[in-house]
C-alpha cells in the first residue's frame, strides 16, 4: 500500500568541483561505518513541494554513499489529504483547527500505513506532520525513528500542536530548520538543520546567458528589458499580491520594467486556484506582468531560465519556513530581494548578498537601487552565490544526516 519512490542515479563525486575536496572526503568518512544501513524516507507525495524536491536528489546521495535508503509515499485518500491541509495550516498559524472527523480520518489513515509499513529497517525518517503517529504506532519497526519537521511551528494554533505533539514528542530524534521552530514540550534528541538544494538538478544547473533568454523569450518576456521575478505557490504568504504593489511603484520611475510571477499549480487545490485568479485580477491585464504555471509548461528548466535571466529575484514573503526558492534563486548570482521572515534571514544578508524587507515600498525602492546599479546586482549576486555554496547545497545536507544516523548508532 505503501508506494516506493523511483529515484534515478546521483553521484557525489559530481559534486566536488562545487563544493570541494574536503566536504566530499568528511561524507565518505562519515559514512563508511555506515554502509548497507536500511534507511527508509517516509513522506505524504513525491511530486510537489520542498521534501520531495530534496527526497529526488538526498535518496540517490545516501545511496552513492554506500547505504541501503528507500523513499515510500503513505497511503491516503482525499478525506486524509483535507484533514492534513488543514493541519498544516493551522501549525503555521492559522485559527482553523481540525474537525473531530479530521482528527479521526488523520488516525485512522496512519494505522493503516503502521499495519502495512514494511520492518527491518535500522532508520525510518518520517517527514512533516501527514504521517507523524507512525512511530507511536509501530515502534518495533525500526531500530531508530527520526521526525523530520519541515514547517514552520513557531506560532502554531494551541488546539492543533497540543494534538499532535504526544506523537512528535515520542520520538527519540527530530530535525527542525531553525530553533524558532521546536514547539514547546518537545523531547529527544533535537537537532537543527536547513534544508538545501540540488546544484545540479535542472532546476538549478549552470545555464547560458543564450539558453535563458531563448526560453524567456518564448514567454513573451522583452529580453532587452529589466525584469523583476518571484518563483513561488500562489499562496497569500508569498504575497504576490505585494510584489505587483512593488512593480507599480517601480514602474512609475522605470517604465519599462517588467514582472514575471511564476508559480506552481495542483489540480486539487481549490484555494490554490482562487488565490491564483485573484492574482491575475489584481495584475489588471498589465501586459508587462506575466503569470505564468506549470499548466502553462513552467517547469524546472523554465525556472531555472527565469531565474538565470532576471534583473532582480524576489521572495516577498510574509512567512515562511524555509524558503528552497530563495536559495535556488540566489544560486543564480543574481540580485535577490526578500521578505525578512522566517529562513529567509538565514540565507540572505542584508545589504551583503541581496536585501531584507518587509513593505512593499521597501521592496520598490531596493528594485529601483538594482535597476539603477548593475555593479551593485553584481556584488550581491556573487557575494550571494558564495554564501549558499557554503551553507545550502544538498553535500552539507548529507553530512548533517549522516552525523545524525552516526549519533543515534553511538
Ligand atoms: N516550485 C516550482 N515551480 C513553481 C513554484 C515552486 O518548481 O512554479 C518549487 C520551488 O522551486 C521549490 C519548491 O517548489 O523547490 C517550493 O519550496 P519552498 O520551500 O520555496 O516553498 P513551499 O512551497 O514549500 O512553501
Amino acid at each position: 500500500m505503501l508506494q516506493p519512490v523511483a529515484v534515478g542515479h546521483k553521484f557525489l563525486s559530481d559534486y566536488a568541483s562545487i563544493v570541494g575536496r574536503s566536504l566530499i572526503d568528511e561524507i565518505r568518512e562519515l559514512a563508511e561505518p555506515l554502509k548497507g544501513r536500511r534507511v527508509l524516507h517516509l513522506s505524504a507525495t513525491a511530486f510537489g513541494g520542498g521534501v520531495s524536491e530534496i527526497l529526488y536528489t538526498m535518496v540517490p546521495l545516501m545511496r552513492d554513499v554506500g547505504l541501503d535508503v528507500e523513499w515510500h509515499v503513505i497511503y491516503g485518500r482525499e478525506e486524509f489529504f483535507n484533514a492534513t491541509k488543514v493541519m498544516h495550516n493551522a501549525l503555521q498559524g492559522n485559527p482553523q483547527d481540525l474537525t473531530d472527523e479530521q482528527w479521526d480520518s488523520w488516525r485512522s489513515y496512519n494505522e493503516m500505513n503502521a499495519r502495512e509499513l514494511d520492518g527491518g529497517w535500522d532508520h525510518v525518517v518520517v517527514h512533516d506532520p501527514q504521517p507523524a503517529a507512525l512511530h507511536t504506532l509501530a515502534p518495533e519497526k525500526s531500530k531508530h525513528w527520526i521526525w523530520r519537521c519541515h514547517i514552520d511551528l513557531s506560532t502554531p494554533n494551541p488546539r492543533t500542536i497540543e494534538k499532535l505533539l504526544p506523537y512528535i514528542k515520542a520520538y527519540p530524534a527530530s530535525v527542525f530548520h531553525m530553533q524558532q521552530y521546536v514547539p514547546a514540550g518537545m523531547e529527544g534528541e533535537i537537532n537543527i538543520v536547513p534544508p538545501a538544494i540540488d546544484p545540479l538538478a535542472p532546476k538549478n544547473m549552470a545555464f547560458s546567458p543564450e539558453d535563458a533568454v531563448y526560453i524567456c523569450e518564448q514567454f513573451g518576456i522583452d529580453v532587452d528589458r529589466p525584469l523583476m521575478c518571484q518563483v513561488s505557490r500562489f499562496d497569500p504568504w508569498k504575497d504576490p499580491l505585494g510584489v505587483i504593489d512593488a512593480y507599480r511603484i517601480v514602474k512609475e520611475r522605470m517604465p519599462e520594467v517588467q514582472l514575471a510571477l511564476v508559480g506552481s499549480m495542483a489540480t486539487d487545490d481549490p484555494e490554490g486556484w482562487d488565490f491564483f485568479n485573484a492574482t491575475v485580477a489584481h495584475a489588471e491585464r498589465d501586459p508587462d506582468i506575466h503569470i505564468l504555471n506549470n499548466f502553462n509548461n513552467v517547469g524546472a528548466i523554465e525556472v531555472n531560465a527565469f531565474q538565470s535571466h532576471a534583473d532582480v529575484l524576489i521572495q516577498k514573503s510574509t512567512r515562511e519556513g524555509f524558503g528552497l526558492t530563495v536559495s535556488e534563486a540566489i544560486w543564480k548570482a543574481r540580485p535577490f530581494i526578500g521578505g525578512n521572515v522566517g529562513g529567509i534571514p538565514l540565507q540572505v544578508e542584508d545589504g551583503v548578498s541581496g536585501f531584507l524587507v518587509s513593505s512593499v515600498e521597501e521592496t520598490a525602492q531596493r528594485t529601483i537601487e538594482i535597476l539603477a546599479d548593475p555593479t551593485l546586482g553584481r556584488r550581491l549576486g556573487r557575494a550571494g552565490k558564495e554564501h549558499v555554496r557554503r551553507h545550502f547545497l544538498m553535500p552539507r545536507l548529507l553530512r548533517d544526516w549522516l552525523r545524525i544516523f552516526a549519533t543515534l548508532e553511538a
